[in-house]
């Protein structure tokens, strides 16, 4: 039997062209929309990316500011609103991270569904270390499918991002609190007007979905955006693991133990774990980039991370009272070059000299005023990565450039002791110019303009004879110890010490 196939074959071929030239028809017609409305070729793709079962927006209009998204029925060519687009950054209150808000383009659904994110612009200092990492695979994606009246904590509902969870909450409630706004505005009102006055695309808005009636009920019985009736200090405290507080806490009794009763193990013991809680479990360490972003931003980025404020707080107090104490005990890259000057042999370490070194350490102010100018300047110029490596090194950092220089510090810092502490460091800048007002500084006794036992063995060489140069000195009490401190005044034979400085020439600690 013949079942004459081949005659059908023009015929489906016409047709399948005839659905194609319809629906390149539908596309330029919906493209003319798109274009008639203000929103470009490269806006509607964006705008797709958050909605993409829309084929044309308006542009954005209303108040809070949305792009309505439409669906063109192929076959009846009308259009029907199946959502909004908006920009977090369009609808107060924004939520800062570490260093400024973050942007994040949201696409909801009739039901309050949300139907994509992509995040914009955002300028969180860690990115100069991991890169773009808030568009990593998962990051956006795990937002779809939430409801606007979903808590949208992180940790619970939305996945955290270790290391940046301040960003992260950010980004989590600038968008929970727009599409409750929007929610609010939009999805309430029968014709999906919002109530403004705003033209629709043909008359389809009276088209939405008759479960949105339904959402009323949800919308006046969701919870209300995160922090209405909270202040930033008390919403931080009741989201702070409690963990994080007493392991900062103990750390802190550790420090101040070993530096009250100029405890040996003590302050070995707080130097490893500081290494290993602030450094690589935590990474709740200070950096330079705090004292930027917190210029760039206001101080209330330390009310953002409790941890981040006790270490802020316990350091200037410090600071203001004995020096730097934070330098001595409680950064995790200084104690780690401590812990290196311990483990390398004396015979490979060398000294620095003394001409060289006296000019050398004011390097470090000059990484400083590197690194802050810009801030100050509202400039995007950043370079804080780059000297300094504390990111790197316990953030993991991809960046080659970034570890050639970490290896690079840390090899200097193994032939000189505290080589980065010493002449790189804009922390430890900083730091020093604090301590012009420090109240309690370490004693000198007559014999030290004779007697340098504590002169070679000062790990910044912030000794010469009977003075110490205060912005220099870390507080390791290294020259308080057995010497001073318990005695009251220097133990050292002035004979005997004259015999062995002949053949002290490491620079131990
Ligand atoms: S000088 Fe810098 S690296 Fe050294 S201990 Fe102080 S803050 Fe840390
Ligand atoms: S040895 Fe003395 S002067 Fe030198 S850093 Fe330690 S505490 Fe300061």
């Amino acid at each position: 039997m013949n079942f004459r196939r081949i005659p059908w074959r023009p015929a489906r071929v016409g047709l399948l062209k005839l659905c194609v030239i319809a629906a390149a028809v539908v596309l330029v017609l919906a493209v003319g929309v798109v274009f008639a409305q203000g929103v470009s070729p490269s806006e509607t793709l964006l705008l797709r990316s958050v909605m993409p079962d829309a084929d044309a927006f308006t542009e954005r209009q209303g108040g809070p500011p949305v792009f309505r998204g439409y669906r063109t029925d192929v076959g009846s060519g009308e259009r029907e609103l199946i959502g909004y687009a908006f920009l977090t950054s369009d609808i107060p209150p924004e939520h800062d991270g570490y260093s400024a808000p973050i942007e994040v383009l949201v696409g909801m659904d009739l039901d309050g569904t949300l139907t994509g994110v992509r995040v914009g612009r955002y300028r969180e200092s860690i990115i100069r270390i991991w890169g773009d990492f808030l568009r990593r695979p998962g990051v956006q994606e795990q937002f779809t499918g939430k409801r606007f009246t979903d808590s949208f904590r992180v940790g619970e509902d939305v996945a955290g991002i270790t290391r940046a969870t301040i960003t992260m909450r950010a980004m989590s409630r600038g968008i929970r609190d727009s599409a409750w706004q929007v929610a609010q505005e939009y999805l309430d009102q029968p014709d999906g007007s919002g109530g403004t006055g705003i033209p629709a695309i043909g008359d389809s808005a009276l088209d939405r979905s008759s479960s949105v009636g339904g959402d009323l009920l949800s919308l006046e019985e969701g919870a209300p955006p995160f922090e209405d009736d909270q202040s930033l200090l008390s919403r931080t405290i009741s989201e702070t693991p409690p963990m994080r507080v007493v392991a900062l806490g103990m750390l802190f009794a550790f420090a101040m133990y070993a530096f009250w009763r100029k405890d040996r193990f003590m302050r070995w013991t707080t130097l490893v774990a500081t290494v290993a809680y602030l450094g690589f479990i935590d990474g709740g360490f200070l950096s330079i980039s705090h004292v930027a972003n917190s210029i760039a931003a206001g101080p209330s980025l330390f009310a953002r991370d409790l941890p981040l404020l006790m270490l802020g707080a316990f350091t200037v107090a410090t600071t203001v009272i004995w020096g730097r104490i934070f330098c001595g005990l409680l950064c995790p890259f200084g104690a780690f070059q401590i812990l290196i000057a311990k483990a390398v042999p004396r015979q490979y370490q060398r000294r620095v000299p003394q001409a060289i070194h006296d000019r050398a350490i004011y390097v470090k102010y000059a990484v400083l005023a590197a690194v802050l100018v810009p801030v100050l300047l509202q400039s995007d110029v950043s370079v804080f990565q780059y000297v300094e490596p504390f990111g790197t090194m316990f953030f993991a950092g991809a960046s080659s450039t970034l570890m050639a220089i970490l290896l690079l510090t840390l090899l200097a810092s193994a032939v000189v002791p505290q080589f980065y502490c010493r002449y790189v460091c804009p922390l430890g800048a900083a730091f020093g110019l604090a301590t012009f007002v420090t109240l309690s500084r370490i004693k000198r006794v007559d014999q030290c303009s004779i007697c340098i036992v504590c002169e070679l063995r000062c790990p910044t060489s912030a000794i010469r004879g009977s003075e110490i140069d205060f912005k220099e000195c870390i507080r390791c009490d290294v020259c308080d110890v057995n010497l001073i401190e318990r005695s009251g005044s220097c133990r050292h034979s002035i004979e005997e010490i004259r015999g062995r400085l002949k053949n002290w020439q490491s620079a131990p600690n």
